[in-house]
């Protein structure tokens, strides 16, 4: 079949690669002058998630001040604010935490397996190493991350459950005073380089054929019918903008892998999704002194604030901001970019003083798009020719590898190597319920 995949981020190159793997013709639309700008560029470099850093569950803002939930709020939310808050809250429970993540670990799995075997099948360098480091502060925090780690027990996910001493013996740069509650390792996760990898896979679909790029245009809408399914573009840069006619490209199907901008063209559709997007930031600054940097990934746990060491930078991400719709898509006053700022340099002074230097550094800050349900929207959607593929959220890196693969099994109607119930529970049609 020929398929259109709307959006060159990690998740739509990842779909391309697999529908191409199937067997499949494709052309990938992105509106950037390459693959990768949108919040893959940011990402933290955490692979595969873990029940730590799943942007749900007992840990979940459960603190008011932004210094120690890591999430910036302002009051003053409108509706779908506040409706996306409480139904994410809702999954703070444990018991109800403890289902979603038994729904998401299935795709985690088929991801990890996906990433496996891209990786050695092309020997694709793109700065992986291993070792994640996940810190906890207080000891309350501590008590409300037990779920998660009755969790990795359930699943025999390989971890270590580490005292303050035992997590600095094992990545010195962590200071022991302050006192904080202790730390779990995982010395099999990895971290890597997002957006090298999407670029890697890009050259490789180009080198092989199969998959065709057309980068620097933009989406406006999408028709379906019977007979095809078909995206309408907007003029390329330098194109008359006078010009009546609309470029239009057909093909048998349409993957919508566009990120955040997956809401306007899902919306003109009518398919009205309650996704949430949210801005996060991230940081990348040089090493200051050798001998303070980590060599593990460490994370707050609670601040979800990732500090990986990659050559002589780190780059820190997290500082969330989370408004309404209509004021993501307006410039962050700046004040609040300050606070973000702040929360990702107050981690680093705090888990690794004098890593980086944190005066030299780059900020950047991009969107991301979460679902109310913390798991991402993967499958057919409203047409038998349209799919979409998005919101997964603070985790997307590895997970696109495997969404992209059970896109490709619904797309060539195969069966996927997924559970039925992980399937349903993935399904853009699962919030009209
Ligand atoms: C600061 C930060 C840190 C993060 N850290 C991690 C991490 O450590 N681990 C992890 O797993 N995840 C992390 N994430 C989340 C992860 O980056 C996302 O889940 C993932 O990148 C989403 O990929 P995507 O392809 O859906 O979206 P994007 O990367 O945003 O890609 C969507 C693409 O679609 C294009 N597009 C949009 N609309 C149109 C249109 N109409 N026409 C043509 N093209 C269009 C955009 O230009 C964009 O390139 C982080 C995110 C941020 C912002």
């Amino acid at each position: 079949m020929d398929v259109i995949v709307i959006g060159g981020g990690i998740v739509g190159v990842a779909t391309a690669y697999q529908l191409r793997a199937a067997g499949h013709r494709v052309c990938v639309v992105e509106r950037h002058a390459t693959v990768a700008q949108g919040a893959t560029y940011g990402h933290g470099g955490t692979l595969l998630p873990t029940p730590l850093d799943v942007w749900f569950g007992p840990t979940f803002m459960q603190h008011r001040q932004s210094s120690r939930s890591g999430v910036i709020k302002k009051t003053g939310f409108n509706g779908p604010v506040r409706d996306f808050i409480r139904r994410l809250s809702a999954l703070t429970e444990p018991e109800a935490f403890k289902k979603q993540y038994a729904l998401l670990r299935p795709l985690i799995e088929s991801a990890r397996e996906s990433l496996d075997e891209i990786e050695h099948h092309f020997n694709l360098e793109f700065e992986q190493t291993k070792g994640q480091l996940y810190l906890v502060r207080s000891q309350q925090d501590w008590e409300h991350t037990q779920p998660a780690l009755d969790l990795l027990r359930q699943f025999e996910v390989p971890h270590h459950v580490l005292s303050p001493q035992e997590c600095q013996a094992i990545e010195h740069s962590i200071p022991l005073d302050p006192h904080f509650a202790g730390g779990v390792l995982f010395d099999d996760e990895g971290t890597a380089n997002c957006p090298l990898f999407a670029k890697l896979i890009k050259q490789t679909l180009d080198s092989q054929g199969g998959v065709q790029f057309q980068c620097g245009r933009e989406v406006t809408g999408i028709r379906l019918d019977n007979q095809r399914a078909a995206v309408e573009l907007a003029p390329a840069n330098g194109e008359s903008l006078r010009s009546r006619e609309v470029d239009v490209i057909s093909a048998d199907a349409v993957v919508v892998a566009a990120g955040v901008g997956s809401l306007a063209l899902l919306d003109k559709l009518g398919l009205h999704l309650p996704l949430h997007p949210l801005r996060l930031h991230n940081l990348v600054a040089p090493v200051a002194r050798e001998e303070f940097a980590p060599h593990t990934t460490v994370i707050d746990a609670v601040k979800r604030i990732t500090i990986t060491r990659s050559n002589h930078r780190l780059r820190i991400a997290g500082g969330a901001v989370l408004q309404s719709a209509t004021q993501t898509r307006q410039p962050l006053p700046e004040s609040l970019t300050k606070d973000a700022l702040a929360l990702l340099s107050q981690a680093t002074h705090d888990w690794v003083p004098g890593a980086a230097r944190i005066s030299a550094a780059l900020p950047w800050e991009g969107v991301k798009l979460l679902s109310p349900d913390g798991l991402p929207v993967t499958g057919n959607a409203l047409h038998p020719r349209l799919y979409v593929n998005a919101a997964h959220g603070p985790v997307g890196w590895g997970l696109a590898c495997g969404s992209g693969k059970l896109i490709a099994s619904l797309v060539s109607g195969v069966p996927s190597d997924l559970p039925s119930d992980t399937i349903v529970a993935l399904r853009p049609e699962r919030f009209n319920a």
